[in-house]
């Protein structure tokens, strides 16, 4: 027996641990807050830019869903994390070509991003392979810029507007249509953006009332997104620590 004094937790697994902790206690109080059951609302931990091995731990710790925003990494990760004998369920959360479909429908459970008819159409072809149906999310602009993602409710246009690309999904044998999605609009309120999108969800639900996930929040605004009905929020930093490059 020597007196060593023990190891500072540097333990990457133990940062993890404490960072599911927090976030898991935001949620709790932020559904407490909202007289929500916190069983309704689901964290995927967003792991871009962080390596398979910390999915590996956070899969270890409970967590069951991971989001990631590229392909060619999450693709990789993805084949990596499999290896390792983990299945977390994985969401796309990220903008996302048309050409990459194909590489997307083979590793991701749900893609939350889906905004145009093309896309829309790409997918399906590309879920053909698959054994079962791909749950989409229709990213919606709450601010009704374009360019940064996002269909406009209300809008007829095939390439940018939510009801015709929510037609497609729903018909599509390949896709299932799961809900909506959204980002807050950068220098909106967060409390306004999904108040916004919870107005969007419910008369999204009147036409599809299958579709009733709404993926909102991030580590930043998620207690907003939780009280405007949010019932997955997609974290990343406040589990992970601060990525070191802005994406
Ligand atoms: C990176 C990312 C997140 C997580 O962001 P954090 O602020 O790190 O929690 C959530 N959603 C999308 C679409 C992202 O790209």
């Amino acid at each position: 027996m020597t007196n060593t004094p023990a190891a500072a937790p540097t333990d990457r697994s133990a940062d993890l641990a404490a960072g599911l902790a927090r976030v898991r206690t935001r949620i709790a109080d932020a559904c407490a807050a909202a007289g929500r059951d916190p069983g309704e609302v689901t964290m995927i931990a967003v792991t871009k830019t962080y390596p398979a091995s910390d999915v590996v731990a956070l899969v270890g710790l409970g967590a069951t869903e991971v989001g990631e925003n590229r392909d060619q990494e999450a693709a990789a990760k993805a084949a990596e994390v499999a290896a390792a004998g983990v299945t977390p369920r994985w969401h796309f959360v990220g903008q996302l070509q048309r050409n990459k479909a194909k590489s997307v429908v083979r590793y991701a459970d749900v893609v939350h991003s889906v905004d145009s008819v093309r896309l829309a159409r790409a997918l399906d072809r590309a879920a053909a392979e698959r054994d079962r149906p791909l749950e989409v999310l229709l990213q919606v602009s709450i601010d009704g810029a374009l360019g940064r993602g996002g269909a406009l409710p209300g809008s007829t246009d095939l390439d940018a507007g939510l009801d015709p690309v929510a037609e497609v999904v729903a018909g599509a044998d390949g896709l299932r249509l799961g809900g909506l999605m959204a980002v807050a609009p950068l220098g909106w309120e967060p409390d306004r953006a999904f108040a916004r999108l919870a107005e969007v969800a419910a008369g999204f639900r009147a036409q599809h009332p299958q579709a009733t996930l709404v993926s909102a929040g991030m580590s930043g605004d998620l207690e907003s997104a939780i009280r405007y009905g949010a019932t997955h929020v997609r974290v990343g930093s406040a589990l992970l620590g601060m990525r070191p490059t802005l994406r």
